[in-house]
Formats: structure tokens, sequence, C-alpha cells
């Protein structure tokens, strides 16, 4: 049994190989694919394509790291860059919503107080709806992995009183996650450096 990858339009082999299985069509004598995916000769030399998912799909509870585009009080807009899953990060895009009153748990006036644009964010994804997405940092393991001081734009370190530019003297104000500093933090941190 052979396996590998294919695109629509493909060229598989000849009709005196294999027989047109699922996603395979037939044209002058020669199999072709009809769809992105694996293909496998299975039994009875029949080819078969089983497509793939060209994006993963966003599942409740999945968890997801983005960075804060926008703040429109009280909807902060979360571009998603990765969905973290088994503790790997598999690369997504998406524009997801965290509502003020999903940074604590309770409503708040002034989300912009506690996420800032630019920070990147850990949260949940708590509703999945045909027009939105929404996320909670609500979680003690939820919230901002990595900020940036807002004068000097550097990453602000994790102290006990909040956030602390090391350059500039001075603290700043947000809801971090507990991991804020953690290897998601570095890996990051290097990205942006390059
Ligand atoms: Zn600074």
């Amino acid at each position: 049994m052979a396996e590998n990858i294919v695109l629509p339009g493909d060229y598989i082999g000849t009709e005196e190989e294999y027989l047109a299985g699922k996603c395979v069509y037939s044209l002058d004598g020669k199999l072709y694919s009809s769809c992105a995916g694996k293909l496998k000769i299975v039994k009875d030399f029949e080819a078969t394509v089983e497509p793939i998912d060209q994006k993963p799909q966003l599942k409740f509870g999945d968890e997801v790291i983005g960075v804060v585009t926008d703040i429109n009080e009280p909807i902060i807009v979360v571009q998603v860059e990765y969905i973290l899953r088994d503790g790997k990060l598999i690369p997504y895009d998406e524009r997801v919503l965290l509502h003020a009153s999903r940074i604590f748990g309770r409503f708040i006036n002034e989300a912009g107080k506690f996420v800032k644009i630019r920070d990147v964010i850990k949260g949940k994804v708590v509703l999945i709806s045909p027009t939105r997405i929404d996320i909670s940092i609500e979680k003690p393991e939820d919230g901002v992995i990595l900020a940036f001081c807002m004068k000097c734009r550097k990453p602000l370190e994790k102290i006990n009183t909040g956030l602390y530019c090391r350059y500039c003297q001075r603290t700043e104000l947000r809801k971090t996650a507990d991991i804020y500093g953690g290897e998601l933090l570095l890996k990051k941190v290097k990205e942006i450096e390059g």
C-alpha cells in the first residue's frame, strides 16, 4: 500500500494499473485526482484520495495564541496566530473577540486597562457562532503572555506588582497569564527579534 499527497488534477496512473476510487476520475484511460489529499492504493489496486482539511477548524475549548489588534470597549479584537493543541503550536489565522466580561469573569468598564494593543495573549475559545468566535482569558493560565513597554516598546518582565520595564524603570498593569515569561514568551521574542 502506497501513500502520498496529491493535488487536484494530479496524474495517478492508468486504468490498467488502478481502479478509480474516491476522489479519482478517469480521462482517456488515465486516472487523476479530483481533490487535494492523501493518495492511497488499497486492496484490488483501487486508487482513492482522502481529502485533507486545508485549515484546522477552531473548536470550543481550544487554546489559542494571538495578538491584540484593536480595542473598541467593551470588545477587544485578537488576531489568532496559533492554536495550542497537545503542546504543539499550529499556525492559524483568524480574528476572534474578547469581551470585557471575559477578562476576569465579571464586567469591567475599561478592558483596555488590562489588555493593550500589540499584547500577545493566550485564551480559550468559549463561543463559536456563524458570525463570531469569542475567547476568554479568565483562567489563571490564560491572559497576556507577552507585553511591550508603552514607552520604549521593549518586552516587559513580570514582577510581583505587575509588569516592569527595566529600561524605563516603570511598571504597567495587565491581566497576565501565569506562564508570562515562560517558553511561549521566549519563542515569541525570538520570532520578533528575528
Ligand atoms: Zn520601556
